[in-house]
């Protein structure tokens, strides 16, 4: 039996089902507004299959995946995982240069 797919490739989050199935991020805390490329969602879909909804994504540039983004000055910084000289994962706060968001 074959199954049946419907695969759609959305070249960026102006394109039709390039959020479908991904969810809105919840606001952090230190951050002021909905990403204006994402609008919120943090990533987008590059390729999904509109019957099975498996998908590939792509995560934003402009607010990391947050979905967020700081308009003023403060700085801002995300959690991440690197690999430490020892070999492990460890949790690190990375600061990250403020950009202009278009307005
Ligand atoms: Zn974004």
């Amino acid at each position: 039996m074959s199954h049946a797919s419907n695969i759609v490739y959305p070249l960026g989050p102006e394109s039709p089902h390039a959020f479908d199935i991904i969810p809105l991020q919840p606001r952090n805390g230190m951050l002021d507004a909905l990403c204006p490329v994402c609008k919120g969602h943090g990533q987008w879909n590059t390729e999904i299959d509109l019957v099975s909804f498996r998908c590939k994504r792509a995560i934003c540039d402009l607010c990391l995946g947050t979905g967020w983004v700081e308009t003023g000055t403060d700085p801002v910084t995300i959690a991440d995982i690197t690999l430490s000289p020892e070999g492990h994962p460890q949790w690190v706060t990375r600061h990250v240069p403020v950009r202009t968001t278009p307005h």
